[in-house]
């Protein structure tokens, strides 16, 4: 049958380009597929119906993904909580003079996020200590890994002169020995214990905005890589059970047009168990979506995120040589004692996710902490000889041997360019040149056949997926330009592939979306320009359309991403 006799299509874009292939081209859509992407031929299916978008020479691209990207927190510190950012505060006076100012939320706490100690220095929990005694003051960093309480807060939480430190975590102590305030990782839940949880309104609400927000800048799918029982210490103690069930509620009303994979938190970002794990299977929560009818192409649990150790700029990541000022090693933030009894209860972790049909999605930002979720993976792949696309979140990988065991046993990778940008300086004095040139080793995990995918964090980066993209191949930072001769820089059309082939690999959904092709899903970004030949116009383009599952869900003047992403909402 030829293109003339077959109906017509509901959407038909014309005029745009592709970043690899010269020439226009021209892609109908029907049904929420794309039906065909081809020359002149594909205008046969224009008919009195169909809605034509002229791209003008825009790229036409797959709808961007983002592997790693904590919708509910982000959505909710964009807003949700009082901002307390780089933008909003430059010293801690200016942070303690937002918080003074601040009204108290309907519950009576002040909630903020944002600060960050690279740019603001240390001085956070004497600033903020004593301030507002008439309302509880909570204010996460911008990392998610540590909170600043005020001393009303602490008193809310029932914390004392000498509390116990959970394992995994960390608490600030003043100089007479007391808490400070400041609270890392596992301890978070210290004060989080006691936060009220946020009202799902208020999380829908968010939501919805920060979906439109996404949308206008072209992404079309996500993995919130965090949301359960645990969530409660994490990013603003938004990311609870309630956070899934108002996303379910949204796919469940037609409200949910980004796609959404899911992973369960069971435990904060520290201390987790496989007792806690177990419980949490136990439970039966994974099978929420499913239990709804929900479409698990729009909206799926896919695994269980576990925190094997913390960040380096905490201290809390695991290096196999020490680094930092307090020159450590750094330790798994998992439940146990001594680093073996840590070990087993990870390998015991990942073989309950892997025995649950899950993916286990690891984050593990030293080399020691990596190598001890690669054997717990192969060690829970081996007991059944199925490969479930386990992952390591973040990964700043020793060798080349780790690069190789991923590809062998089918392990993903999942990175972050841009917090490499944003911290790089940092970094770099934390673990010394050497380190900091193989951290992130994008183009070697690419030639070893690695699954990598590259991904925001956001909130602890923007989610502009343009600056990810020049990120992993100009390896720039704030304040170095990247070396023309880094060897681990990628290409620009990797840099696309790995925010949208090497997701929906990520997700076992290859088959239905990442390409622009004949039968996938027709998620679709369409820039305002031809895909540019020089990486750093890049952020001189947005999104003019987003198509989600065949439906404009932004047109041009809906809303302007602005140039810091910022929506003009
Ligand atoms: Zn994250």
């Amino acid at each position: 049958m030829s293109l003339g006799q077959r109906k017509a299509a509901e959407l038909v874009i014309i005029n745009g380009t592709q970043p690899e292939t010269p020439g226009s081209v021209n892609v109908a859509v029907s049904g929420g597929a794309v039906l065909t992407v081809g020359g002149p031929d594909v205008l046969a299916l224009v008919g009195p119906g169909t809605r034509v978008l002229d791209a003008e020479g825009g790229a036409v691209l797959p709808g961007i993904n983002d592997a790693h990207l904590h919708f509910i927190a982000s959505a909710m510190t964009r807003f949700g909580y009082l901002d307390v950012g780089a933008s909003a505060a430059s010293s801690w006076q200016g942070v303690a003079g937002i918080l003074a100012a601040a009204a108290p939320g309907r519950d009576g706490w002040i909630r903020a996020h944002g600060w960050d100690e690279v740019v603001l220095g240390p001085g956070g929990a004497e600033a903020l200590l004593e301030l507002r005694q008439d309302a509880p003051v909570v204010v996460f960093d911008q990392t998610g890994h540590q909170l600043l309480a005020n001393r009303t807060a602490m008193q809310a939480a029932g914390i004392g002169r000498a509390p116990a430190v959970p394992v995994g975590g960390v608490i600030g102590r003043t100089a007479d020995g007391e808490p400070s305030g400041l609270f890392v990782d596992a301890a978070m839940e210290m004060i989080t214990a006691a936060l009220p949880p946020v009202p799902r309104e208020d999380l829908r609400s968010a939501a919805l905005k920060f979906q439109r927000l996404l949308h206008a800048q072209g992404i079309t799918s996500l993995t919130e890589p965090g949301l359960g029982p645990g969530g409660k210490a994490l990013l603003g103690g938004a990311c609870t059970t309630d956070a899934l069930e108002v996303l379910g509620a949204m796919a469940l009303d037609g409200d949910l047009t980004v796609r959404i994979n899911a992973l369960l938190l069971f435990a904060g970002t520290g201390g987790i168990s496989a007792e806690t794990v177990g419980n949490g299977l136990a439970s039966g929560l994974q099978h929420l979506y499913r239990q709804q009818g929900i479409d698990p192409q729009l909206l799926r649990i896919a695994g269980v995120k576990v925190f094997a150790d913390g960040t380096p700029r905490s201290g809390t990541a695991w290096m196999s040589e020490p680094y930092g000022e307090q020159c450590s090693h750094g330790s798994m933030v998992v439940a146990g004692s001594t680093e073996a009894d840590r070990t087993a209860e990870l390998n015991e972790i990942v073989r309950l996710v892997h025995a649950a049909g899950l993916q286990a999605g690891i984050h593990a930002t030293g080399d020691a902490a990596t190598e001890a979720a690669v054997d717990a993976i192969i060690a829970a792949q081996s007991a059944d000889g199925r490969q479930s696309r386990h992952y390591i979140i973040h990964g700043a990988f020793s060798s080349n041997e780790s690069l190789h065991r991923l590809a062998a046993h089918q392990i993903g990778y999942s990175t972050n360019p841009a917090i490499r940008a944003a911290a790089g300086d940092l970094m770099k004095r934390l673990l010394g040149p050497e380190r900091y040139d193989r951290h992130q080793p994008l183009s070697s995990a690419l030639k070893a056949g690695v699954k990598l995918n590259i991904a925001s964090d956001s909130p602890v980066t923007d989610t502009d997926w343009r600056r990810t993209v020049a990120a992993a191949v100009t390896r720039a930072t704030v304040h170095s330009p990247g070396r023309p001769d880094d060897p681990e820089r990628i290409t620009p059309l990797q840099a696309l592939q790995a925010m949208t082939s090497l997701p929906a690999w990520q997700d076992h959904a290859e088959s239905f979306k990442g390409q622009l092709a004949p039968g996938m899903t027709a998620d679709i970004c369409v820039l305002d320009g031809a895909w540019p030949a020089d990486i750093d116009e890049l952020a001189e383009h947005q999104a003019a359309w987003t198509i989600a599952a065949g439906s404009v869900v932004h047109e041009p003047g809906w809303i302007s991403a602005g140039p810091n992403g910022t929506p003009a909402l």
